[in-house]
């Protein structure tokens, strides 16, 4: 291995950031992937899927026992669960200083183009930064 050349052609992938609008129906919720998919840099796939199945086991709850009619406040809990995200990769995007000519960097430094002070309504306590 190593001493191994690689042959043909070296590939890449893009990465998907989704949300399914509604994560719901009248008798289905979706959780994890299904529900969404995360920039990996992130590291949110795994953490937010665990979320959406506590939060979807709660909606379920509830409506089986009357206290709810839909799974509307789990679509709600959802989408500002996505916003926090947005938040989260603009702040970690925006970090990243050490190549600002590559491409790769300048892509997402653009895309994240965080609305002023959203990173710190994010980030603010987490990061200790004042
Ligand atoms: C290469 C790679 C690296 C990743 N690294 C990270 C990371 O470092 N940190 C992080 O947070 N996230 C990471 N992720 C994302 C993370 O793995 C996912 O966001 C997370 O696992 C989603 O959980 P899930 O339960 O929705 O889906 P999954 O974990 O994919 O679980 C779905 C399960 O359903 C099963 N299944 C599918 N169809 C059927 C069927 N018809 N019947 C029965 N079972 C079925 C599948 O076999 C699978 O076990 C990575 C993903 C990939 C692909």
């Amino acid at each position: 291995m190593l001493n191994s050349i690689p042959e043909g052609a070296v590939g890449g992938q893009g990465t998907a950031n989704f949300r399914l609008e509604p994560p719901h129906g009248e008798d289905w919720l979706a959780v994890g992937d299904a529900a969404g998919a995360y920039d990996p840099l992130t590291s949110q796939g795994i953490y937010k899927a665990l979320a959406g199945g506590l939060q979807a086991a709660d909606a379920i709850t509830d409506r089986l026992s009357g206290e709810a009619r839909d799974f509307t406040a789990y679509g709600e809990s959802l989408a500002r669960s996505w916003e926090e995200y947005l938040k989260l990769r603009a702040h970690l995007y925006t970090r990243e200083t050490r190549w600002p000519g590559e491409p790769f960097w300048q892509a997402r430094q653009a895309q994240a183009a965080p609305a002023p002070g959203a990173w710190w309504a994010c980030c603010r306590g987490e990061s200790g930064v004042s």
